[in-house]
């Protein structure tokens, strides 16, 4: 059984990536078969991974447009067990040239079919905008959205647009399609407003927000310019303990379907 999610907020900077990256990275630790697909043009979760599509390159672009079999993009990241379909600045262009293509919004969903069930996880990082490349991603995500929110003043502004598409998609896409979690990022323990913030969230999102905390640490900044996840990277620091805890909770939320091994 392949677990497919996406992550998605329109908002920019809330964790999207580092969030799919690090979440995908303990699975993979942990034994799980785990694809990423970078659906956003500026390819952050591509380059955090250390993977970079130059002009000739590969990328989800020539899936996407050029129909290319998703088997001959997927290339294999540092990290063992976790796979990656890169994007490229390429993908920018996308949105406008599928314009008249029909069936748009099931391009990514089709494309991934064909290597689906070599992964045990799907993870699919999107852009900061509720476009085509979103609305793919959200098509695709079988098993539920993860909606990323930063601790931050206005956090829950947007996300009635979310809410609208992610309504939208359910309907006409993805009768699948729900919020399987909602995570708190970046929170800030020397403000009140972190904490404010937090119960705002849960009780906009009650049980769908995760008990877990991402908290600020710059351990979680530094990793991509390393071309690591943070369980390389930093292995001891409190972003990493957050995501493994995170790790935790989000495998004990879809038991008993999975089993996995104990961390590599
Ligand atoms: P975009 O909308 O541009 O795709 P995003 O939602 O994917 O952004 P990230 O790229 O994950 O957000 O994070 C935004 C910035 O904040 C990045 O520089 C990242 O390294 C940093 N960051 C993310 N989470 C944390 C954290 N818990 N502590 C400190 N820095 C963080
Ligand atoms: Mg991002």
């Amino acid at each position: 059984m392949t677990f497919i999610f996406a992550f998605a907020n329109q908002k920019g900077g809330v964790g999207k990536t580092t969030t799919t990256v690090n979440l995908a990275a303990f699975l993979a630790a942990r034994h799980a078969r785990v694809l990423l697909v970078d659906t956003d043009p500026q390819a952050n979760a591509s380059s955090s991974l250390n993977v970079s599509v130059g002009d000739d390159g590969l990328s989800l672009y020539d899936v996407l447009i050029n129909q290319m079999p998703v088997s001959q993009v997927v290339v294999p990241t540092s990290r063992e067990n976790l796979s990656l379909v890169p994007s490229s600045a390429a993908l920018a262009g996308a949105e406008v040239e599928l314009i008249d293509v029909p069936d748009r919004g099931t391009i990514l969903q089709r494309a991934l079919a064909e290597i689906e069930s070599q992964y045990d996880f799907i993870f699919i990082d999107t852009p900061p905008s509720l476009g085509l490349l979103t609305v793919n991603a959200l098509t695709t995500a079988r098993h539920g959205v993860i909606i990323p929110v930063q601790c931050e003043y206005l956090a829950l502004e947007g996300l009635t647009q979310l809410m609208r598409t992610i309504q939208l998609v359910h309907d006409n896409l993805n009768p699948q399609l729900e919020i399987s979690g909602v995570v708190m990022t970046m929170f800030d323990s020397r403000t009140n407003l972190s904490t404010q913030v937090v119960e705002e969230v849960q009780r906009h999102f009650g049980e769908k927000v995760f008990k877990t905390i991402i908290p600020r640490n710059v351990r979680l900044s530094e990793a991509p310019s390393y071309g690591e996840d943070i369980l390389a990277f930093a292995p001891g620091s409190k972003g990493a303990l957050a995501y493994r805890a995170l790790t935790e909770e989000f495998l004990s939320r879809i038991r008993p379907q999975v089993q996995l091994q104990k961390e590599a």
